[in-house]
């Protein structure tokens, strides 16, 4: 019997009705829960703090500042950008792009794999990592053709594998032929002196920004993964603030934060309170507890169900393990096909 209170596994995979999407923010703390022990060749995936003591950079920089720059990357490299250290600033462009390029998936399926085929083409993923992975898993999958419905990616720091084509302000692979003027695409800049920022001089990462004004604004469901909110980074906040908008206006929205588990449950409530409508949250310890896992390509159709309709649905979790990529495919499949 069809009971109208309740939503089976079956009527969430063939419901695509949602047109809303669902904004995901990543930040180094996914690529850290997607590489524990650290990438293909077993180099580790550091945090954006602790690049300059994890890539030995801390002697680049000037005696009053290695103190800083062990402590926190980003002040540090902000501090010696006001400087005008331009000799030691392009040593750590330089150093930091070389190493964060190098990065490599396994070969195995892996989280970011799951991350990419768990959202379509309506979602979104605002990513502030600079390594390839999210990329990577994408270049895979599209070439396995498991689905042409990919979430829109958005890289607001840059990302050592994106480039950009100042002329026709287009983005594409570093070194791929710009479509207009077919002219290879320029990497895009990595570091900026955080604290006093810089989002709208470069026309690359401005552009970034203005897609994820919109499309925080237009999102049903938001959810930050591993994205501490540094409070260096003041003018990141703003922006996402910004485009959030004000939270009486979100009264229905739902937002997720995932963090570390063991992570400050008080510290990240009150770093997101921006984003939190009241009760309308959850703080939670893996990418498996939330709603993107649990509702894979199906998120926004079953937040609709359960909190607007007040049906009762049923969980699709997506497997923590794929043995092959033959075994993904087929879990994926039933999904990809009703669409
Ligand atoms: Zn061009």
């Amino acid at each position: 019997m069809f009971d109208d209170h309740e939503v089976t596994v079956e009527q969430e995979i063939n419901d695509t009705s949602a047109g809303r999407p669902h904004v995901l923010l990543l930040g180094a703390g996914a690529s850290k829960a997607a590489l524990p022990a650290g990438d293909k060749h077993g180099r580790p995936v550091p945090l954006l703090r602790d690049v300059a003591e994890d890539l030995n950079l801390v002697d680049l920089f000037p005696k009053i500042l290695k103190d800083l720059a062990k402590e926190d990357f980003e002040a540090a490299y902000s501090r010696l950008h006001s400087e005008g250290s331009s000799e030691a600033l392009n040593k750590i462009d330089i150093l930091v792009r070389g190493y964060f390029s190098d990065l490599e998936l396994p070969d195995t399926p892996n989280l970011y794999d799951i991350v990419n085929m768990s959202l379509r083409s309506k979602d979104v993923i605002l990513t502030f990592n600079w390594d390839p992975f999210l990329l990577q898993s994408r270049i895979r999958l599209a070439k396995l053709g498991l689905t042409t419905s990919f979430p829109q990616l958005f890289f607001l720091h840059g990302n050592v594998m994106v480039g950009f084509c100042e002329k026709d302000a287009t983005s594409g692979l570093v070194g791929r032929p710009c479509s207009r003027c077919n002219q290879p695409f320029s990497p895009s800049k990595l570091l900026y002196p955080v604290e006093n920022k810089d989002y709208q001089s470069d026309s690359f990462i401005k552009r970034e920004w203005e897609a994820a004004h919109h499309y925080l604004k237009g999102c049903l469901m938001f959810t930050a993964f591993g994205y501490s909110a540094p409070t260096t980074d003041k003018e990141a906040i703003e922006l996402l603030k910004d485009g959030w908008g004000d939270i009486e206006d979100r009264a229905m929205e739902q937002t997720e934060v995932i963090n570390r588990p063991g992570a400050d449950k008080n510290a990240l409530r009150e770093t997101w309170d921006p984003f939190i409508h009241t009760h309308h949250y959850d703080i939670l310890e893996s990418f498996y507890d939330s709603f993107i896992a649990k509702h894979p390509r199906r998120s926004i159709e079953a937040y609709w169900n359960q909190y607007w309709e007040a049906r009762f649905i049923s969980d699709n979790p997506v497997p923590q393990n794929f043995a092959s990529f033959d075994e993904l495919a087929a879990w994926y499949k039933p999904l990809t096909d009703a669409e």
